[in-house]
């Protein structure tokens, strides 16, 4: 018999698939059986996009606007993102500083695999969104993640920056808004960062700053504006959050011009430009300012007050307040090492997320995935009923460990 030998490469073998991705497949399954399964597992809006964007799009579609447009994007669409930049977050750049790609997704690998070589350091900020680290290991650099204390709502603090610091980082990665744990950087804690930066010259930055619309707290401040690294940041936003666009495919990035070149020579090499009728949907959305999305920020927040209630009612349970973003992040290390009624013991988050989605039908996401293995993450972007059904279950289900 022949040997089954993997065709695949060493590099895509060190790849995992999203722990995101994978949960809401395996709630789709049992949804399949018939099971009446709630997902929170997926970090998407659950609002349509709003109609003068999509109006945009049939427009450009009937205007016959279907051909190949510029890699990094119209001229038009990259205008108006430095237009956004200078009014809502005075950062001021020329369009060539600006690249639109397919997603934040693409804008955060361009980054990446223009900044890291093989051996350098990456420090991410723990907890991190799950693709970080796999973008830093298709560019064979090394994540370094530094975890913030549950305390300080999982913020990592400039000494903590400070101190992972080493002659082989290269780069830092955050998002504020956190994607899984809502956090929000104030001024001035993106400040000490900077101050910490500034005294690395080599060092560069990756500001995730996708959910900046969905903020309970107001101002968002951007690490680029401190203009002691301004140079050396790369800003990431997109419309998949603010517009709820995530099906459009569209987000992009700013970055010095050189940098974006980079990015720009990258994603011509893989994707080439988003799509054109995307891109005038981009156009409108920013055009319309950010009017839509104070709307969805507000049901986003009523939301989350909804699940706070409920969760903190919950012995045992510790979940921060989230400041922005549409995420609980419960610190649930109380419940591991505990039985289920059964007698089969908890080990770890992973399987306390696969006994929620079997005795409870609701589908979370294990915070390993996101560098923190005493967590699980729940999306609170669902129908208000379907949050209070959720975390009732989910109160039995754990009420029953012991
Ligand atoms: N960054 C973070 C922190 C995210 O949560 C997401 C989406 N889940 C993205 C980037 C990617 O966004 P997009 O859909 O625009 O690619």
């Amino acid at each position: 018999m022949t040997e089954l030998i993997s065709p695949l490469s060493a590099r895509l073998s060190r790849i995992t698939e999203p722990a995101t991705i994978a949960m809401s497949k395996k709630a789709r399954e049992l949804a399949a059986q018939g099971v009446d399964v709630i997902s929170l597992s997926l970090g998407e809006p659950d609002f349509q996009t709003p109609q003068y964007i999509k109006d945009a799009a049939k427009q450009a579609i009937d205007e016959g606007f279907t051909f190949y447009t510029p890699v990094p994007g119209i001229a038009e669409l990259r205008q108006a993102i430095c237009d956004k930049f200078a009014r809502e977050n005075d950062l001021h750049f020329q369009p060539n500083q600006i690249v639109v790609g397919t997603g934040a997704k693409q804008a955060l690998a361009n980054a990446v695999l223009s900044l890291v070589d093989p051996g350098d350091e990456v420090i991410v900020f723990s907890p991190y969104w799950v693709s970080y680290e796999e973008m830093v290991k298709l560019a064979d650099g090394i994540t370094v993640p530094v975890l913030g204390a549950l305390e300080n709502d999982y913020k990592v603090t400039a000494a903590q920056l400070e101190a992972a610091i080493t002659p082989r980082t290269k780069l830092i990665m955050y998002s504020s808004p956190c994607n899984p744990t809502g956090a929000v950087f104030s001024k001035e804690e993106l400040g000490e960062i900077a101050a910490v930066l500034a005294r690395h010259p080599r060092i560069w930055a990756v500001a995730d700053e996708i959910y900046e619309y969905i903020n309970f707290v107001g101002e968002h401040y951007s690490l680029a504006r401190f203009p002691e690294v301004a140079e050396r940041v790369v800003t990431v936003n997109g419309f998949s959050k603010g517009y709820a666009m995530t099906g459009w495919r569209i987000g992009y990035l700013a970055a010095r011009a050189d940098v974006a070149a980079a990015c720009d020579k990258l994603q011509s090499q893989f994707t080439s430009a988003t799509c054109s009728i995307t891109q005038r949907a981009g156009l409108a959305a920013l055009r319309g300012g950010r009017a839509s999305a104070d709307e969805m920020v507000a049901a986003y927040r009523r939301r989350r007050d909804l699940v706070l209630g409920i969760v903190r009612d919950i012995p045992d349970l510790i979940t921060p307040t989230p400041e922005g973003a549409f995420y609980i992040f419960p610190d649930v290390s109380a419940f591991l090492g505990r039985r289920t009624s059964e007698g089969v013991i908890i080990n770890d988050v992973n399987e306390l997320a696969l006994y929620l989605l079997q005795d409870a039908h609701v589908a979370a996401v294990p915070g390993d995935a996101f560098g923190a293995p005493s967590c699980l993450r729940f999306s609170t972007a669902s129908a208000d009923e379907k949050l209070v059904e959720a975390f009732r279950r989910i109160k039995v289900s754990l009420g029953k460990l012991n």
